[in-house]
């Protein structure tokens, strides 16, 4: 039935085509690049002098240049000496927190909110993954990751369940659970909503609160979101966490062990029961370590904030305000755990994406997406890995089928790059076009936030 009715349709288009005098090629949108070499997500090696044919969106066809059968009335672009990857997908990121570096639940609207996924888009980060502080508000921006809208894709846990008491979740949004029950209510609530995942925090901000989500509460919402067919990630900091949870069945974390080291027990359990390291956040550890951030000044990072925000987050009493904060001194032992933890797993054979948990203040959407892709490779990984994190092992993970790889019938979420990525993970920043779904959206070296259009001057 369904194909007759495909069939039927096509029939109809191919009449009007015929009677409008056009052939029938043009009643689709066509564009063919051509003369790249393709980067294509899943880890096999960058070929040169590649092709691609992308309509209404959809990749069509890739394949050798040699090979390539343009479709007459396609739009043409040449590509020659650039290097064509899929957008990057951050599995771990919060939406509509911020204004500037102020955090407050009173931004969160849609407005901010697609303020920020065009930034994300800037930056090459075609599709996010926010992790539990959103407003139902997320829902109806969620679906429009099925057409071909400007601005990133969006997946998402809805709201994230926080043991009452513990950490976990932001002010203002009334998350928390007490028992068991409650917690499965929760996530039947969010599944019945859309939620794409079931998100839950263990975690007691170094010892400062008294609770941490204790084991019953989170096998129950564990099996609470398999009973509803979705994947359960949760954010842990310690190394004991880590191992219940693995036992409880938690699909994966969204950060790293930071604590302490992983041992074989750890990891020989995280394989066994597939569990994924799905976002690493080093660029959030990273950042947590600097009294003033080392990047106010590289225009790539500039850009995206206004210069309100640059002065702000350059000013000696902020800097003495974090310096003087008293876990300040425990943060870069725990970015040197977390990036030796994520190596150790990388090592095992553990799987893994990348995300950063950008988005409340001072963790900046898109940049830290760039940062975190260096710190990976910095901590052990090869570019490729890093890239392939980020683009077809994120979207395996999130189970999202028409993302994550230049391959036909994907849509056509594409980074053009002026140099090659494989060769040096900071290649990834010199970011010459952006597509998502075929389009061409403003890439970050066409912004200057907060400024005259030409007041940044022009592309590096
Ligand atoms: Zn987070």
């Amino acid at each position: 039935m369904r194909s007759a009715m495909k069939a039927g349709f096509s029939l109809v288009s191919l009449t009007v085509a015929m009677l409008a005098g056009l052939p029938a090629t043009a009643m689709a949108e066509t564009t063919v690049l051509r003369d790249f070499t393709l980067i294509d997500g899943t880890g096999k090696a960058p070929a040169a002098n590649q092709a691609l044919v992308m309509t209404d969106g959809r990749i069509k066809w890739v394949g050798p240049v040699a090979k390539l059968k343009a479709p007459a009335g396609a739009k043409v672009e040449r590509l020659k000496g650039k290097y064509l990857m899929p957008g990057l997908i951050d599995s771990h990121v919060h939406l509509g927190l911020v204004d500037g570096i102020t955090q407050n639940l009173q931004y969160q609207t849609p407005e901010n909110i697609e303020k920020q996924l065009r930034t994300y888009a800037a930056y090459g980060v075609t599709t996010v993954q926010t992790l539990g502080t959103e407003k139902d508000m997320i829902f109806p921006i969620q679906q429009r990751r099925k057409g071909r809208a400007a601005m990133s894709r969006v997946y998402t846990v809805g709201q994230g369940v926080v043991f009452k008491g513990s950490y976990g979740g932001v002010a203002g949004l009334d998350q928390s659970v007490a028992t068991p029950e409650e917690a499965r209510a929760m996530v039947d609530r969010e599944a019945a909503k859309g939620a794409d995942l079931i998100k839950l925090w263990v975690d007691d901000e170094f010892g400062m609160l008294e609770e941490r989500m204790p084991p019953p509460i989170s096998s129950a919402v564990i099996d609470q979101a398999h009973k509803d067919g979705k994947k359960a990630v949760a954010h842990i900091f310690y190394y004991s966490n880590a191992a219940e949870l693995t036992r409880e069945g938690v699909d994966a974390f969204a950060h790293s062990v930071r604590d302490r080291a992983v041992d074989d027990a750890l990891l020989g359990q995280m394989k066994a029961r597939g569990v994924w390291q799905m976002a690493a956040t080093l660029s959030r550890e990273a950042s947590f370590t600097y009294k003033t951030l080392p990047f106010l000044d590289d225009p790539f990072f500039a850009r995206g904030v206004t210069p309100a925000v640059l002065k702000e987050l350059a000013s000696p009493e902020r800097a003495a305000k974090l310096g003087a904060a008293p876990n300040f001194p425990k943060y870069a032992p725990t970015l040197q755990y977390a990036m030796d933890n994520f190596a150790a797993e990388a090592k095992a054979g553990i799987r893994y994406g990348m995300g950063t948990d950008s988005g409340p203040t001072a963790r900046f959407p898109g940049y830290f997406a760039h940062w975190e892709l260096e710190l990976m490779v910095k901590a052990g990984v090869t570019p490729m890995q890093a890239i392939t994190a980020a683009t077809s092992a994120n979207a395996e993970f999130m189970g999202a089928r028409d993302i994550g790889a230049v391959a036909p019938g994907k849509w056509a979420d594409l980074l053009v790059l002026d140099r090659d990525p494989t060769a040096d993970i900071r290649n990834t920043r010199a970011i010459d076009a952006v597509y998502i779904a075929g389009n061409k959206v403003p890439t970050i070296w066409q912004t200057c936030t907060g400024r005259a259009a030409d007041a940044c001057g022009p592309r590096p």
